[in-house]
């Protein structure tokens, strides 16, 4: 449910990648986890990633995953700022693919503050998108202000729900650390938008605020609000993991992978969460998709939370 295309556009398709200093490296380093050689990211990066994640998804335990693009940094006014922001993953880049592959559902990308919002939006549906993903802290998109209401109703009218990044991020630049707080989305679970919570508000570094305490107590008010599980195996966001099995949090989380971000279930070993034994088997895995739905299922998560999404999604 949660799975980012990557690309750098030599082919033609608009989109960037800028990587400097830290996100260089560690791009480079997943490239080489995924079995990717690192000279993929002067290539035709879309192509070598998209084959290759095609494969993954037919070898591994899912059916189809939800591919997302990635929308560029905007002032409120609707101005994109091409000066801010790592990458840029155009709409027609996920909805081609999917259109194409039957294990790919488009996840599109667009903040709310452009000009064209609107229309963008109407563009998208009408081509399959199952879902609208946006990182509220990278992209400066502020979910409570008002001028967008029209945007989130629009959005609830379709069907369509929203992923949102919630909690720290270190894989893509912040802009504004204020947008990760998932209060801010109380406005469009207002409009009637299911949305989906991305990390469960968790933190992503150590000095990063954690967020899961407030997003938990949201699902009390907004039955239209859930929680992904992306990314939480790992070193630096699995604390809140074993939370979320709780009887009354487990039916509003879904499954979701943050591939390309690594998935490493030391800590789980480490805290006792995992036996070592199924540690041992599961890390063997090479496949990331699989090895991290392999996790979560010795961690217990039930069926239900890997197939949820598909009562969410707008899937025609
Ligand atoms: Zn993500």
């Amino acid at each position: 449910m949660h799975v980012h295309m990557v690309g750098n556009g030599v082919a033609g398709s608009g989109g960037w990648l800028r990587l400097k200093g830290w996100h260089r490296a560690l791009a480079g380093f997943m490239v080489r986890q995924l079995g990717m050689p690192a000279s993929a990211l002067e290539g035709d990066l879309e192509k070598i990633y998209s084959e290759h994640l095609l494969e993954l998804v037919r070898e591994s335990s899912l059916d189809a995953i939800v591919l997302l693009a990635h929308e560029r940094v905007h002032d409120p006014d609707g101005t994109p700022r091409e000066d801010l922001g790592s990458m840029f993953v155009p709409n027609d880049v996920v909805l081609d693919l999917a259109q194409r592959h039957p294990e790919f559902l488009a996840g599109v990308s667009i903040h709310p503050a452009r000009r064209d919002a609107l229309e963008e939006l109407d563009r998208c549906i009408a081509h399959g998108a199952v879902l609208m993903k946006c990182l509220p802290n990278c992209q400066n998109i502020d979910p409570s202000d008002r001028r967008y209401v029209p945007f989130w109703r629009k959005m609830a009218d379709a069907r369509l729900p929203l992923l949102a990044h919630t909690g720290g991020e270190h894989t893509v630049p912040i802009v504004n650390k204020k947008f990760a707080d998932p209060k801010l989305l109380g406005t469009p679970l207002e409009c009637g938008v299911v949305v989906i919570a991305a990390h469960c508000g968790t933190r992503s570094g150590a000095f990063d605020r954690d967020y899961f305490d407030d997003w938990a107590a949201m699902l009390r008010e907004f039955p239209n609000l859930y929680g992904d599980i992306s990314a939480m195996v790992s070193l630096n966001r699995c604390a809140h993991l074993k939370d979320c099995r709780q009887p009354e949090i487990e039916p509003r989380i879904l499954h979701g992978s943050d591939f390309p971000v690594p998935v490493l279930g030391h800590r789980l070993w480490l805290n006792g969460s995992v036996e070592h034994e199924s540690f041992r088997r599961i890390r063997k895995i090479d496949n990331p998709l699989e090895r991290d739905f392999q996790f979560k299922k010795a961690l217990g998560f039930s069926d239900e939370v890997f197939t949820r999404a598909e009562k969410l999604l707008r899937l025609t």
